[in-house]
């Protein structure tokens, strides 16, 4: 019974909560901060000014982080075992879900990093298999995909690849040399992000940003010959549009059809999420959205996924860390 619990516990999704700090700009302009982490995993809403009102105060997850934890905290005691479940075949989801400003991308970045840096460590303790990693980098904006890794500004298409599952077809895939090959890599993503836009705050509140790191290995006395048994898996890190955009209500044009695609994307992820929690069998609405479509195989069956879900601890703030909350209660 226990091994059953364990197996159990490895199936479900890790969710975790990150509080960041107030900024200097929100103390300055005396904002107040109304959470507070309590324990490793119970955070607490103390407002006083609403004592007595109807909604819960205190929410407890798998793991919360105080906003005085580091990014590097993060990793290790949360989302590192997920990342690096891809060295032993096993493909993986890393997300950061919060309203634009909670601290989505600073979470991630820090996590890719670690995440490259552990497995370039593991390759080099590893060195009777043969191992390439390869980076990629796309943007889900408006139900459309593109390379982050190219200025060529067309859209790439979804493929269903009997072997790999779906795939992006044409995606630019760099086998990651070393470092500063990385950096130079999350460079070029980041100047892309920011091609035609005017803030890249507006359109990074907006798309979603998914960096895959695929991990294909073999045996080296085989490499090369036919019988060649070769692991490939994958690590997804994904920054997702600002979850405002999910619940916000949108007025007319362009903004309406953006808000509706982003709104598809999000709002099957969440519903995605909320049927895996409650068990990996089923039917799942994979399909309805390019962002679950692209993510599938490494969703559900054996995949294993983590949730960061980013807080502001501003009481201005409060409706939409609220709404990221209640995401985060269906989501464990
Ligand atoms: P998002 O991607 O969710 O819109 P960002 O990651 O851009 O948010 O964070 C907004 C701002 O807050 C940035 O200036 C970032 O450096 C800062 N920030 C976010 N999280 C933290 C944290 N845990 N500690 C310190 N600063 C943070
Ligand atoms: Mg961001």
């Amino acid at each position: 019974q226990k091994v059953q619990l364990a197996a159990a516990r490895e199936e479900r999704i890790l969710v975790l909560v990150r509080l960041r700090p107030l900024s200097d700009q929100e103390i300055v302009a005396n904002e107040v901060a109304d959470w507070e982490c309590i324990n490793d995993s119970t955070i607490l809403y103390r407002n006083t000014l609403r004592e007595g009102s109807t909604f819960p105060s205190a929410y407890t997850f798998d793991r919360v982080f105080r906003g005085d934890c580091s990014t590097k905290q993060v990793y290790e005691e949360g989302a590192k075992e997920i990342a690096l479940s891809v060295v032993n075949g096993i493909n993986s989801s890393i997300f950061a879900y919060g309203q634009t400003s909670s601290g989505k991308t600073y979470t991630m970045n820090g996590i890719t990093e670690y995440t490259v840096a552990d497995i370039f460590d593991y390759i080099n303790r590893h060195e009777e298999r043969a191992f390439v990693l390869k980076f990629s980098a796309i943007e889900i904006y408006n139900e459309a995909i593109r390379d982050l890794l190219t200025s060529d500004n067309t859209q790439l298409r979804l493929r269903d690849d009997p072997e790999r599952g779906t795939i992006v077809e044409k995606v630019t895939e760099e086998p990651l040399k070393d470092w500063n090959h990385l950096k130079e890599l999350l460079a070029i993503c980041e100047a892309q992000r920011r091609i035609g836009e005017t803030s890249l705050n507006e359109r990074s509140s907006r798309s979603h940003q998914i960096i895959r790191l695929t991990i294909e290995s073999s045996a080296r006395e085989f490499l090369g010959k036919e019988n060649s048994t070769s692991l490939a898996a994958s690590v997804n890190l994904i920054d997702l549009a600002g979850s405002e955009r999910a619940s916000q209500a949108l007025s007319t044009g362009t903004r309406l059809k953006e808000g509706c695609h982003i709104n598809r994307s999000l709002l099957t992820l969440s519903t995605v999420v909320r049927k895996l929690s409650k068990g990996r069998q089923g039917h799942i609405n994979y399909r309805d959205s390019k962002l679950t479509r692209l993510l599938q195989p490494c969703l559900g069956g054996n995949a294993r996924t983590a949730i960061i879900c980013t807080l502001s601890p501003a009481r201005s703030h409060v409706e939409q860390t609220r709404n990221t909350l209640l995401f985060a209660c269906c989501a464990k």
